[in-house]
């Protein structure tokens, strides 16, 4: 029986609000997701009965806060099947952690070194790899991408045994397609290079396994997740994570102090500095929770045949351009000649439909695609047909009365 999204919208409240006198319909899902009650709940629960500093205080709400926090460690971890809870950094979100391991790994670089990532990649994981290759004298090089996922040129010629950093996405938030990761991976790993997968986009969609991937790090961020915002998760091999010169220093990271010298603190806590996000923990642990109490694969289908529906009602408009792949996907990324995407935003709005127009935090490969943004609808698993449906006929009725403006 297919999946009714009906069963769990109603924990999610936000989803009932009207937006500009409309009901809501929220398609900016790879932006953020919405938050779950129970994810609502864990939050308010811990400020309500277990707040206090973690780690720190031998009492007894300071043993309850740190058990909470340090339970969510291992409910991530077992999220994304790492070995130990030790292998999860809690960061505040992808693009902190990508920074972690760029600054981390700063001491290995050197002049003539070479960092890859692929043509696909929002800027939190291109930008922090560029300022890492102008501080070291590395070179950043970039693997094409096709908008399929495919590749381009001789694929092995962009690994070399200078590739000492590959750095890819798994899932594009600008086009939606997912990229060949496991066979980067392996090309990667044949030259000994560290490896770093953006699961930014994957998450909150696929089932992630890190020792199946047998990538050094991935990284990921709760709020895409149906979690908090300002919480994510580093996750690392240990001598990856070892090696990683912390990039944040101050409390709890140490051991000892003294004016002469620091000691570091042992692996997870050595790379995080300062007192932690917890109540964003603990609700990211609540959105793990959230997920894995439902049949994930009948989500992914359910949100894939969302962005299918869209994409077949879509492409046989001669004035629409599909930048997404018609399949495998939960996201529609479109633009139509001659209409601004800021306009088609603005009118889809006046109607309570929620979008994203514009880069994406990927302008290179907006420019690799001939546009300056695109318009997006991202689904998610609370979104219903009869959404997908209205977003195609308000786009059709703004296309329609944007045209006949000319
Ligand atoms: N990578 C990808 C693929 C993303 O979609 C995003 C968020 N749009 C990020 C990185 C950055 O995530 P955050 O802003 O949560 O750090």
């Amino acid at each position: 029986m297919a999946f009714d999204p009906s069963s769990l919208r109603h924990l999610f409240p936000i989803l009932s609000l009207q937006a500009n006198d409309h009901p809501l319909i929220y398609l900016d899902n790879a932006a953020t997701t919405q938050k779950p009650l129970l994810v609502l709940d864990a939050i308010q629960h811990y400020y309500r009965n277990n707040n206090a500093n973690v780690h720190r205080g031998a009492h007894f709400l300071s043993n309850r806060a740190t058990n909470h926090f340090e339970q969510a460690r291992e409910t991530i971890a077992r999220f994304i099947n790492a070995p130990e809870q030790s292998h999860v950094i809690w960061s505040k979100g992808t693009t902190e952690a990508i920074n972690i391991v760029a600054f981390g790994l700063e001491h290995l670089l050197e002049k003539g070194d070479e960092i890859l990532i692929t043509s696909l990649e929002h800027h939190a994981n291109l930008v922090p790899w560029q300022q890492l290759a102008f501080r070291t004298g590395a070179r950043l090089r970039v693997l094409p991408l096709t908008s399929n996922g495919e590749w381009e040129d001789e694929f092995s010629q962009y690994f070399s045994h200078r590739t000492r950093i590959f750095a890819a996405t798994q899932v594009s938030n600008a086009i939606g397609v997912s990229t060949p990761l496991q066979m980067m991976l392996n090309y990667a790993k044949q030259q000994g290079a560290f490896t770093l997968v953006d699961g930014a986009q994957a998450v909150a969609h696929y089932s992630v396994d890190v020792q199946a991937l047998d990538c050094d790090f991935y990284v990921f961020s709760g709020h895409k997740m149906y979690g908090p915002t300002g919480i994510g998760a580093l996750y690392g091999k240990n001598h990856a994570l070892e090696v990683l010169i912390p990039y944040q220093t101050g409390g709890e990271m140490v051991r000892k102090v003294s004016y002469q010298a620091t000691e570091f603190n042992i692996l997870p806590y050595r790379l995080e500095a300062g007192t932690p996000n917890i109540e964003g923990a603990i609700g990211l642990a609540a959105a793990c929770d959230f997920l894995c109490n439902q049949d994930r694969s009948a989500l992914l289908k359910w949100e894939q045949s969302l962005a299918s529906h869209v994409y077949s009602r879509l492409h046989r408009e001669t004035n629409i351009e599909i930048y997404s792949p018609e399949k495998n996907t939960t996201l529609v990324s479109l633009s139509v000649p001659n209409i601004h995407i800021l306009d088609l935003n603005a009118y889809l709005d006046s109607q309570g439909i929620g979008v994203r127009a514009g880069s994406h935090c990927a302008q290179p490969l907006m420019a690799q695609l001939g546009v300056v943004g695109t318009l997006r609808a991202s689904f998610a698993c609370y979104n219903t047909m009869e959404e997908a449906d209205r977003f195609c006929n308000v786009l059709l009725e703004a296309i329609d009365l944007l045209l006949d403006d000319e």
